[in-house]
């Protein structure tokens, strides 16, 4: 293929990925996001006052069983072994998450060995319900109404803004429920976190000579029509100015502070409670346990739905979301030259590892047939 004038909109992980493929592979790849930095919501930035290395849009802990994706990240930065552990503050009490041997334990102010334990649960847990739809079927299905409103009950209805019983069983499904004494948030072989951070990562994506970054730099459909091919990371609803109405998301609000010491011991530590507005704190020092600071920062987090200024984090994603999402699917399929990519662009909730792969995939795809589609 000869080189193409190329629009990468969104300089964060996805767009980084496709705009170095393409960059490497010939073409001129203009990446244009409008916020003034890179790295979209994986941004890291250091603290000024403390040094802490901080999760500017909440923690993100890279975690993969892809051995091709997690060797591509590290050639553009350095991994350090960091194993993601969450407790959760709950009725009074301080726990383990996600619900392991040790968490059923005491809670039940017990001993059990694992098949006791499994034993214990399948008394409590409603297997009546056979195939579970909503997050609290599955919760009531898999571990029963005492747990399912000490650890899920409360969180999840301050995430998400509805009831539990409105949200998909998928939502749960993201979580494990273990009987063993295994307490690692994730279960990937491969995690760790960037020495620099993200944003280092993604401005080592970003150097190459046929890249160049427009920060600050909201770019219209029009704008874009100049250039060869346009991957848009950027939301896809907002690419067709909302034509078709809004898709929601939650977004996050941060009250940020700082400690001298050991605010909590933990990176992250959930607060299961209804009656606690935040979600969860996190102390982004304890994500690089290999550096040492006086200082600490904390980032107390409140989840509420996405208004048109706000930041998008989380896709909401039910019924209503799906039909118009469809809607903004066959748009996008019509549209010519444009390829929508990742989290925003495709209206779903991506781990980092997966926004990597499919837009490596992306750009493979587009070096073959110059379209970021497999022809029909
Ligand atoms: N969840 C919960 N209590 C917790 C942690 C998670 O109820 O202490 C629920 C919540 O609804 C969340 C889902 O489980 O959205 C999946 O958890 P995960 O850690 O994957 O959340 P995310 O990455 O979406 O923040």
């Amino acid at each position: 293929m000869k080189p193409q004038n190329l629009l990468v909109v969104g300089a964060g992980l996805s767009g980084a990925v496709i705009a170095h493929e393409l960059a490497v592979a010939g073409h001129q790849v203009t990446v244009a996001d409008a916020r003034n930095h890179i790295g979209g919501n994986c941004h890291t930035e250091r603290c000024a006052e403390t040094g802490v290395m901080v999760h500017v849009y909440g923690p993100h802990i890279f975690h993969t069983d892809d051995e091709e994706i997690w060797a591509y990240a590290n050639r553009f930065t350095r991994f350090r072994p960091y194993r993601h552990r969450v407790q959760t503050t709950t009725q009074g009490r301080v726990y383990s998450m996600p619900i392991n041997l040790h968490t059923i334990n005491q809670f039940f102010g017990a001993a059990m060995r694992p098949d006791e334990a499994r034993a214990f649960v399948a008394t409590r847990a409603d297997r009546s319900i056979s195939e579970p739809q909503s997050f609290e079927e599955q919760a009531l299905h898999l571990i029963g109404p005492e747990i399912y409103e000490a650890f899920f009950k409360g969180y999840t209805q301050k995430q998400w803004g509805c009831h539990p019983r409105e949200l998909p069983a998928s939502v749960l499904r993201r979580l494990p429920l273990r009987y063993s004494y295994d307490d690692l948030y994730f279960a990937q072989r491969f995690q760790g976190m960037p020495e620099e951070g993200y944003s280092a990562m993604v401005a080592a994506m970003l150097d190459h000579p046929r890249i160049t970054l427009q920060l600050g730099c909201k770019i219209t459909r029009t704008e874009a029509k100049g250039f060869d091919h346009v991957f848009n990371s950027g939301p896809i609803d907002g690419w067709f100015d909302h034509a078709l109405g809004r898709l929601g998301y939650r977004t996050l609000d941060f009250r940020r502070f700082t400690h001298q010491g050991d605010y909590q011991g933990c990176a992250v530590m959930n607060y299961g409670d209804a009656e606690v507005p935040w979600t969860r704190i996190t102390e982004h020092k304890h994500f690089a346990p290999w550096e040492e600071h006086a200082g600490s920062v904390l980032y107390e987090e409140r989840a509420r739905d996405c208004g048109p200024e706000d930041i998008p984090y989380y896709p909401i994603r039910l019924v209503n979301e799906k039909r118009m999402l469809a809607d903004y699917v066959e748009l996008a399929e019509a549209e010519r030259g444009v390829t929508f990519v990742g989290r925003l662009g495709t209206y779903r909730y991506l781990d980092m590892d997966v926004s990597i792969r499919e837009a490596l995939d992306t750009a493979r795809l587009f070096q073959i047939c110059g379209s970021g589609r497999m022809p029909a």
